[in-house]
């Protein structure tokens, strides 16, 4: 099939590897031929933005897109002409925080207390609610931690609301985790569905650092809980495509802290660790093809995030059981400009890796 990208970014280009082995053809729209999609296929660039999508929707038989800061209104209006996967609801819920937590409400799936918060005033009343600590953090486009505040006395109140430069906001409650988690689903057309393992994720300044696959001591019991979360988010949405679930692990189970519905920076280890990646599995799932097993293919997986510097990528290629992926960005502090999957047969071999591995790590 012809598969359109709203965007051109790492994830795009990932897309785009996962799917020229299936006969698939691949467009996107760019901002500049810079980007790390565009030489993996047609690229629009959007000098005039509505020309480029319409020259994408007119070359497409099926569009995705890489953010969920995608505009909404955009993708209704390519929908009457062209399928676009995820659909209108999955990217109107998931790219608003508060519309998240409402949807994480109705389906019963526990997420920390929260109130929307529009000004000043609103964020006294928000803390007698919720309670310090707390975290503000902008109701849209927040992404890498960046967009918010962590209040923990109320003579933070000011700073924090001028924080979010007017912005309409949400104050969560502080959630006391274990360790920070996600599961990664895919649903095809034809309501079939798919669960990667749980993964555990580390970050560091806001930033995905390294993720372990399958996370460490997570009971049958904890991953079904997981999947029935995610299942009725799916179901409820009507997603077609990846969708992805970060959960906090706490003393009283897990919760859900915030989704997206795309392939996702914590699936990244399936490239070269499951039976089939996030990134083959969202494209057999938007072109209506049979999914793939999502099964581990080595006891354990990982993947580092290669931010702001290049660093030794030579030393990952002397090791055998690792591969550099790399976008063919230039480095800048705090991008992210590749990442290493690691597979492993034992815990001394993932352990003696990622040590081998250091200097990618903050
Ligand atoms: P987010 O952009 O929502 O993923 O938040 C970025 C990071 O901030 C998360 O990965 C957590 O480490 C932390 N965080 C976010 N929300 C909360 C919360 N309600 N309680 C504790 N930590 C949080």
């Amino acid at each position: 099939m012809k598969i359109g990208v709203l965007g051109a970014g790492q994830l795009g280009r990932m897309l785009a590897i996962a799917a020229y082995p299936l006969g698939h053809q691949m467009a996107f729209t760019a901002n500049s031929e810079n980007e790390p999609s565009v030489l993996l296929g047609k690229a629009f660039i959007n000098d005039d933005k509505q020309g480029a999508t319409k020259q994408l929707t007119n070359a497409s038989e099926v569009i995705t897109y890489e953010s969920e800061n995608t505009d909404v209104e955009v993708v209704k209006a390519i929908s009457k002409k062209t399928p676009v996967y995820p659909g209108a609801k999955s990217l109107f819920t998931t790219q608003h925080r508060g519309r998240e937590k409402a949807i994480f409400d109705k389906l019963d799936i526990p997420c920390a207390p929260y109130q929307m918060v529009n000004s000043l005033t609103e964020l006294e009343q928000a803390v007698n609610k919720v309670g310090l600590p707390a975290i503000l953090k902008t109701a849209t486009e927040g992404y890498d931690g960046k967009g918010q505040f962590v209040i923990r006395s109320n003579d933070q109140l000011e700073s924090a609301w001028q924080s979010m430069n007017g912005v309409e906001a949400i104050l969560e409650g502080f959630v006391n985790f274990k360790r920070e988690l996600s599961l990664i689903a895919v649903r095809g057309i034809d309501n079939s569905h798919k669960y990667y393992p749980l993964v555990e994720n580390t970050h560091h300044n806001g930033i995905l650092r390294l993720t372990i696959a399958p996370a460490e001591n997570i009971s049958t019991k904890t991953q079904e809980q997981a999947e029935h979360y995610m299942q009725t988010l799916l179901d409820e949405m009507g997603h077609v495509g990846v969708l992805t679930i970060e959960l906090f692990e706490t003393n009283n189970g897990l919760v859900a802290n915030e989704m997206a519905p795309r392939v996702h920076n914590s699936g990244h280890w399936s490239i070269e660790g499951a039976r089939t990646s996030q990134f083959e599995n969202h494209v057999r799932a938007i072109t209506g093809s049979p999914l793939g097993e999502t099964t581990c293919l080595q006891q354990y997986c990982a993947m580092i995030n290669i931010i702001g510097k290049h660093g030794p990528v030579d030393k990952v290629l002397e090791l055998s059981n690792a591969h550099p992926h790399l976008y063919g960005k230039t480095e800048r502090k705090g991008r992210k400009l590749g990442h290493i999957t690691i597979t492993a047969n034992t815990l001394y071999e993932l352990n003696t890796t990622l040590a081998a591995l250091e200097a990618f790590m903050p």
